[in-house]
Parts: C-alpha cells; structure tokens; sequence
C-alpha cells in the first residue's frame, strides 16, 4: 500500500522541515606524514566554517603523539582561532608530566581539556596498571587539572559500559565522579543503537547528572575496520549495518553516500528526542560530515538555531 502524497510530504517535512539546526564539534587526530597533515588542514578548512562549539584532538594514551597533538592544538587555536579541546590521558607519565602539559596548554590560551584515562600500554584489552605518581584514573585527572587552572574539562561516557567496568553501575559512578570533580560535559563513545544511548541519558539523569553528555557520532565508511574497533571498545555494530554494506568492499563512493545516509538518520533519529548536540568523529575528513552537517542545516556562516524551512522539491 502507497501512501498518499501529502502523507509522503508530510514525514519528509517533519524529518526535514521544522528543525533548528543544532550545535556540533569535530574530533581530529595528529597526522603521521606530511601528505596526512596537508589532509587534515583540508579537513578543517572545509569544517571550521560550520562554526564548532569546539574540536578537539587526540593523544595517543602513552604520550606518543604529546608533540603532535601540541603542535595541532596550537595551530588549531591561534591561526584558525577555533575554540580548541586537546585530549590528555594519565597512562605513562607521572602527575607532574600531565601538569606540565596542562600548563603548557593554558599559556598559549587554551582553555578546554578532554581528561581521559587512555587505554593500557598494550591496547585495549591489556590489564591496566596505573603510573607510579601518576593520575590512577580520569576522575583523579580532572580534579587535578581543576585545582591547576579554571579549565572547561570534558571526559568520555559510555552507553554500553566501558568494557574493564565491573557493572553498569559501577561505570555511571565513576562518570558521576569525574562531573563531580568538575568535569562540565561527557562526550560518548560511538555508538549505533539510539536507544542504547537514550536509556543511558535517562541512567545519568537518575544518577544526578545533569550536564550535557554529548553524543559522539561515527560516520562509518568501512566496515570491516569499524567492527574490529567496535569488538575492542564495546561498541555493538548491529546486523543490519553488515547487510547494508555487503559488497561494497571495492565501491568506496557508494559506501559514503550509504554512510551518509546512516548518520544522518541516527542524528535525526536522536533530534527527535531533543538532543541538540552532537561531536563527530571526522577521522581527519570532511566531506562525510561536511554532508551530515549540511542536511541537519548547519551551514557556513549560519546562526544555530535559525531555522531555514526546507522545502523539498519535487513532492
Ligand atoms: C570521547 C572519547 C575520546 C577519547 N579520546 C582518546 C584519546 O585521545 N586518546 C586515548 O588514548 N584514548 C581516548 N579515548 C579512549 C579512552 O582513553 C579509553 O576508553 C580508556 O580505556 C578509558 O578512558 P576513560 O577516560 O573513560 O577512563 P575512566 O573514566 O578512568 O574509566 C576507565 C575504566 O576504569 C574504571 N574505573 C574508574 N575508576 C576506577 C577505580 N577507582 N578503580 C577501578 N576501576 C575504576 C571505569 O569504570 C572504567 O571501566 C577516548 C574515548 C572517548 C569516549
């Protein structure tokens, strides 16, 4: 049975139509070659104008990247003048190493932290073992960097448990205590179910959270890569996304434009229960988000909650 025409209209304009468009960030990692640093200015040149709420880059959990990311941060922050989120993590260095760091940061005008504790020397799945004086844990971090300078901190929330937590309970504590040390916002871990992430909003609600806990977004373009990942950080790859990119190894285009598709949907799907802020994990590219951004109706140059009506043509 055909719906009838304006019934048609009618879901499109409200997936569509009467949406504000919402606030976002873009995650970034430092780049290992000349080539991959000359993408990822690319990258941010596409994306700064969508104006971020921040972007943030990442550090590799041992200290490996502690020069690069320095130096992204950096340019990040005084030539694109873009409100800049460096990731730092407690694995491998004593307290004073990450303070010297911290502080590092806060002098050239830095003013926002993602406090994480990293994954164990090793990889995800190696038993971790805190440094001897070192920050134990991202709760123990952030109450560090508090107590140093008036940091905007976030920290890392996990819809589906982080996968070393005892129990679920155990792990939305332990993200109660990193706000409770001052952390003002959580980014989440990737995720693909949208009702994995709503039941945990509701969990940290009841746990007393009331700050934003922003849901991290994975465009994913290759899926053999992003099931592996997913296996090692707990994530659950639903069937239903092996079946939409079955046979499509050796077809790149048409695995963005179904990657695309798939983001757009779960951003949608999430707006409708109100949230309002997204972070994207860009993987240093633009066009996916770029496009993402442009069907949510954030656009260069445009204010975030001016709504711009679409109206699609030709229903
Ligand atoms: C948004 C986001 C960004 C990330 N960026 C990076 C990055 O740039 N670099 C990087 O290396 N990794 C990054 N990660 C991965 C992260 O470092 C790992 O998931 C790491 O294993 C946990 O870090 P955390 O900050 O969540 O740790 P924590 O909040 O410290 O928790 C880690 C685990 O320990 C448990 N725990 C907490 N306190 C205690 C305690 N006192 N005793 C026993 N157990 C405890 C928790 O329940 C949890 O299971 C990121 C993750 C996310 C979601």
């Amino acid at each position: 049975m055909h719906l009838p025409a304006h019934e048609r209209r009618n879901l499109l304009e409200q997936r569509f139509g009467a949406r504000s468009a919402p606030k976002v960030s873009f995650e970034f990692f430092p780049p290992k070659s000349e080539k991959a640093e000359t993408n990822l200015w690319k990258t941010v040149d596409r994306l700064k104008d969508l104006s971020p709420e921040f972007v943030s880059v990442t550090y590799g959990a041992d200290g490996s990247t502690r020069e690069r990311t320095h130096d992204v941060v950096q340019h990040l922050s005084e030539k694109e003048n873009l409100p800049t989120m460096p990731h730092l993590t407690c694995v491998g260095a004593d307290q004073g190493e990450i303070d010297a760091i911290a502080d590092g940061y806060w002098d050239i005008g830095v003013r926002r932290i993602m406090a994480l504790r990293g994954d164990p020397v090793g990889g995800a799945g190696e038993k971790y073992q805190p440094h001897p004086g070192g920050y134990a844990y991202a709760a123990d971090l952030v109450a560090g960097l508090q107590k140093r300078y008036d940091f905007e901190i976030a920290v890392a929330a996990y819809p589906e448990v982080h996968p070393e937590a005892p129990s679920a309970r155990f792990d939305l504590d332990n993200l109660k205590r990193k706000f409770d040390n001052g952390a003002s916002m959580a980014v989440t871990q990737y995720f693909f179910d949208t009702d994995v992430y709503l039941r945990f909003r509701d969990a940290c609600v009841l746990a007393g959270i009331d700050k934003p806990i922003i849901p991290g977004i994975l465009p994913v373009t290759n899926y053999a890569t992003t099931k592996r990942f997913s296996d090692a950080c707990g994530t659950k790859v639903p069937d239903w996304m092996a079946e939409a990119f079955h046979g499509l190894d050796d077809d790149p285009g048409t695995r963005n434009l179904i990657a695309a598709n798939i983001a757009i949907e779960q951003v949608l799907a999430l707006q409708a229960e109100g949230i309002d802020e997204f972070h994207f994990y860009t993987l240093n590219r633009a066009d996916l988000c770029f496009a993402v951004c442009h069907a949510l109706k954030v656009r260069p140059g445009q204010t975030k909650t001016e709504s711009t009506n679409w109206r699609l043509a030709g229903y």
